[in-house]
């Protein structure tokens, strides 16, 4: 089975279905695929049967909201009301959020049922879903390869058909590639664009929510939910929301995108790049206008990023002592002890690392050196974005470097995973929204193609890759074991 959320509202409102056979259908799947893919570290079928229930009478009762009875998974570092929020982490593996993020409030005042919480890499810390406390998540594609990271479960499902729609969080390309490597469509919002309120905080100036789905049009559906103002986070953008679906019409004709030329040369592998130069000249036929741009300080974005999110997630993380939160270790003889062997317990390898790096980029006389010289090469980086707004509507290039590696194929040597993020981090510097579809396959690998919009533009992006989306069955195409 592989509906799209589009099709699920359209057989519920035209009683084809109920929302209890559909959730079960969903359930059932999960049942039989998880113990292979692992993309859900909790499935919450009680809780999704009883909001299927609701839903199916509100259906009957003519009280829908946009998403009434349509199942949807959730990254497991979304805070939910009495359901684990364990970030893939050991440290909460027993954390049962006393509260609900924004987003999940969101779907819920929406009617959506929720399927359970996905895997990822701990606290959205990888590009692989390898650092998963709950272990590693298998491409649906190729089970022998990642499905990308830190979102992976919510990608992996969707591409298996384990759910129709699923939340990620992004901070230097979590929902867009493994989006790209699942063979899915992924967007990040402009930083603000969704509450972070509830959302487990990782890097916090970076951190931001979206929606996964199977096409463009779904995502806007879902990102109608997510969006909006938030209160309780003060980040938030009070521009108002627009009818993302309405403008899913608007098209590509007449779009300027610009194609810049640090994103095609080496580094990307020459397969992907002629997957993507194919996918242009459908765009071109769409009638887009190409042409090159320089985007100069790119190679700057990934050492900017590792000073920048290392330094933040020392802070953020300094909350997970043994006392308020999870894991506790045994025994402890003093308040020190319960500290150092709580955390040393509870986080994973690659969480120490990127502490030990923040905490050393904060320090007294290093902070100058590291973290503001990280600022103002953030700075130059979304000036390079800005300049090129100036003469296009929209950037295209790859999402990733190459297709999904094999599992364990890079876990010796973290910089080689960081490099992965080499085509989407420098959007999370910037807080500019991005959004990633498949346009083909490399080696039976799912290739993705990223759009790169500018300041609260999801519109635009969200209806260039729908009129993509209307000539190419790319996004179609499902792995063998979801057919
Ligand atoms: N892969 C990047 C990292 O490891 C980005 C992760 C993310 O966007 N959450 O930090």
């Amino acid at each position: 089975m592989s509906m799209s959320v589009t099709e699920i509202r359209r057989g519920l409102a035209e009683g084809r279905f109920s929302s209890v056979e559909v959730t079960q259908d969903y359930l059932a799947r999960i049942a039989q695929h998880n113990p292979v893919l692992n993309c859900f570290i909790s499935v919450t079928d009680e809780l999704a049967l009883a909001q299927a229930r609701q839903a199916d009478a509100d259906l009957a009762n003519g009280n829908t909201q946009a998403l009434t009875g349509v199942p949807i998974a959730h990254k497991d570092l979304f805070c939910t009301d009495g359901v684990r929020t364990s970030c893939g982490s050991r440290i909460l593996d027993n954390f049962i959020a006393p509260y609900d993020a924004t987003i999940i409030e969101n779907f819920k005042r929406d009617g959506a049922v929720m399927l359970g919480k996905t895997n990822m890499d701990e606290f959205a810390m990888g590009s692989s879903n390898e650092n998963s406390f709950y272990g590693s998540v298998a491409n649906p594609w190729n089970i022998g390869h990642v499905p990308g990271g830190s979102s992976g479960g919510s990608a992996a499902a969707i591409a298996a058909g384990l759910a129709p729609g699923a939340t990620g969080t992004d901070t230097g390309g979590s929902i867009r590639q493994p989006a790209a490597l699942c063979g899915v469509t992924g967007i990040k919002p402009t930083y603000g664009r969704v509450s972070r309120y509830g959302m487990v905080a990782f890097a916090s100036s970076l951190d931001q929510g979206g929606p996964f789905a199977r096409s463009a049009e779904d995502c806007a559906l879902l990102l109608q939910t997510m969006a909006g103002f938030d209160p309780r986070d003060s980040t938030s953008s009070e521009q108002a929301v627009p009818d993302y679906s309405a403008a899913l019409g608007d098209g590509i004709e007449g779009l300027k995108i610009g194609l810049p030329k640090e994103y095609f040369s080496e580094g990307l592998d020459g397969r992907l790049a002629a997957v993507i130069e194919t996918a242009v000249d459908e765009l071109r036929k769409l009638g887009a206008d190409i042409k090159e741009i320089s985007l100069p300080n790119t190679s700057l974005s990934i050492p900017t990023y590792y000073v920048v999110a290392m330094a933040e997630c020392s802070s953020n993380l300094s909350r997970f002592d043994g006392v308020r939160f999870g894991h506790r270790c045994a025994d402890p003889v003093d308040l020190e002890d319960l500290y150092k062997r709580s955390r040393g317990e509870g986080f994973g390898e690659e969480v120490k690392r990127r502490i030990l790096i923040g905490t050393y980029a904060l320090s007294a006389g290093y902070y100058d050196a590291y973290y503001l010289k990280a600022q103002q090469l953030r700075r130059m980086i979304k000036d390079d974005f800005q300049t090129a707004f100036d003469s296009v509507d929209l950037i295209l290039g790859p999402t990733t470097p190459e297709v999904a590696f094999e599992i364990g194929a890079k876990t010796d040597d973290p910089v080689s995973m960081y490099l992965q993020d080499i085509y989407t981090i420098s959007l999370n510097l910037a807080g500019l929204p991005g959004i990633s579809l498949p346009v083909g396959f490399v080696d039976g690998l799912p290739v993705g193609m990223q759009l790169i919009g500018n300041y609260f533009d999801e519109s635009t992006l969200l209806g260039a890759a729908h009129s993509y989306q209307q000539v190419s069955d790319w996004h179609l195409q499902v792995p063998e074991l979801a057919r």
